[in-house]
């Protein structure tokens, strides 16, 4: 079923889907005039907002987003909270300096979360206890090397795993060899996100089904929504590949549309064919292998499909033809659950650049932004939302630096060809990727 909220269209398949019936907050009507106002309630914007509220505790911070909480990619994700990047190709000496760059962002969110998840005790399923890293075939066995000599190198703390011991884990025969990174957490994405929301500092206001529409540019900004207008003294943009609808970021980045399956809770006999782990994580080291999971509710999701698809989510029947995709490679990990239904499917949408960087800075005088990690935000989009909050306040932080060291975007085309170049660039990624889709 897809609702649509103005121009924002939204669905409720998922990880939502999971979840009890949530209050959302009422849109925003009327006038207002406050120091600050965040666009974006995604890991992102919702980071950004809880540091503005404690960076400022006697100043109104008004955070809206154009959809419920948790109906962005931060509430479809896979769950993964990383905190060692995976560079596909052998190690670059030269981007030795970078690596540690982006695993120190990486780090700075997955603490923060970790921390903040604890302190509100937000029911999210939280499991800081790493996760692995998958290859069944030629290409990814090749990055199962690459990544080793890197891991290696950065000193992070890892165990090699070969066939025998992965099957003896997690349950699959698929896999020629592993790694377990030590550090990086799980999570339920949807659930992190309503408890990150619903536990904001008391001067963050929090608007949902609140699309900003258009900015009047002044001293102070001028925000315009359907039914509101909101005059603020800085407005810091967390919109990801949206960002476009306010004017920012046109050529830089896009959208690539991810799409995954859950099954039905798993048997106790059915637990008992998969392995000794009771709740794991798998991502392959083939940048189009599938992710995998074992939730704490005992369900499995397998998600291995991504394409451009004018950065819009699947509709059902589209969403159909994906699971079957789904299925072929849950089937081939674990044949002995092929009658075990998928209950819920669902899509996302993230944020891609062509070099693969981030986003980070002002963008116009009192105008900030932050976004587009390419598949891996939930560690870095809360890293980086803590930090436009800080750049913006003027706080220094060895993450401001670090964030703000990430390369310019590179340029894409406008459409009709950014459809094609899109296509191509989303295609590329599955390469090679032979069993590990
Ligand atoms: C299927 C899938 C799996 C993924 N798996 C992982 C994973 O396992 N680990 C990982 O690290 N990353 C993963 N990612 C990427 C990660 O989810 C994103 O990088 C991250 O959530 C981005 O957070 P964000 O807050 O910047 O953007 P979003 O979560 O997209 O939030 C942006 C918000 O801005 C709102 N908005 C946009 N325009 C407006 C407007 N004009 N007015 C008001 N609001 C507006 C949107 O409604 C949205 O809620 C995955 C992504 C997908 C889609």
């Amino acid at each position: 079923m897809t609702f649509v909220c103005n121009s924002f269209p939204t669905d409720i398949h998922g990880w939502a889907e999971l979840l009890p019936e949530r209050q959302i907050c009422e849109p925003l009507n009327g006038a207002h005039r406050v120091p600050w106002v965040v666009v974006g309630a995604g890991l992102t914007g919702l980071a950004c907002a809880r540091r503005l509220g404690g960076l400022h505790p006697d100043q109104e911070i008004l955070l809206l987003d154009a959809r419920r909480v948790g109906q962005g990619a931060s509430g479809r994700n896979s769950g993964f909270v990383v905190a060692t990047s995976q560079f596909p190709g052998g190690v670059v000496p030269s981007q030795i300096e970078n690596y540690r760059r982006v695993n120190r962002i990486n780090q700075a969110g997955l603490d923060l979360l970790s921390v903040q998840v604890s302190e509100n005790a937000i029911d999210c399923q939280w499991r800081r206890e790493g996760f692995y890293h998958t290859a069944a075939d030629h290409s990814a066995i090749k990055e199962y090397e690459h990544f080793l000599h890197y891991l290696d190198i950065l000193e992070v703390d890892h165990k090699p795993l070969d066939r025998t011991a992965l099957h003896k884990r997690l349950g699959t025969n698929l896999y020629q060899v592993g790694i377990h990174i030590a550090d990086g957490a799980l999570v339920q994405p949807a659930a992190l996100v309503r408890g990150l929301a619903d536990t904001l500092p008391p001067n963050v206001s929090l608007y949902e089904q609140s699309p900003a529409l258009k900015i009047e540019y002044g001293n102070p900004l001028t925000l315009h929504l359907a039914t509101a207008d909101v005059k603020t003294d800085k407005l810091i943009l967390a919109m990801n590949y949206e960002s476009a609808t306010l004017g920012f970021l046109r050529p830089y980045i896009t959208g690539s549309t991810l799409a995954g399956s859950f099954t039905r809770i798993l048997d106790k006999r059915e637990l008992a064919s998969l392995g000794t782990l009771t709740e794991w994580g798998a991502i392959s080291l083939h940048s189009g292998g599938a992710t995998l999971r074992l939730t704490r509710d005992n369900r499995l999701s397998i998600r291995n499909t991504a394409e451009y698809h004018g950065s819009t989510l699947l509709s059902d029947s589209e969403m159909a033809s994906r699971q079957a995709i789904h299925r072929a490679a849950f089937d081939k990990r674990f044949p002995q659950l092929e009658h075990v239904p998928f209950e819920y499917s669902w899509s996302g949408v993230e944020g891609i650049s062509r070099n693969g960087t981030n986003f980070f800075g002002r963008q116009r005088e009192n105008i900030y932004l932050a976004g587009g990690y390419n598949g891996s935000g939930v560690s870095r989009g809360t890293a980086f939302g803590t930090a436009i909050a800080d750049y913006a306040s003027g706080e220094p932080s060895q993450t401001v630096s670090d964030c703000l060291t990430s390369a310019p975007g590179a340029w894409m085309p406008p459409r009709p060809f950014l459809d094609i170049a899109a296509f191509f660039m989303v295609r590329s990624r599955f390469s090679g990727v032979g069993l590990d889709r």
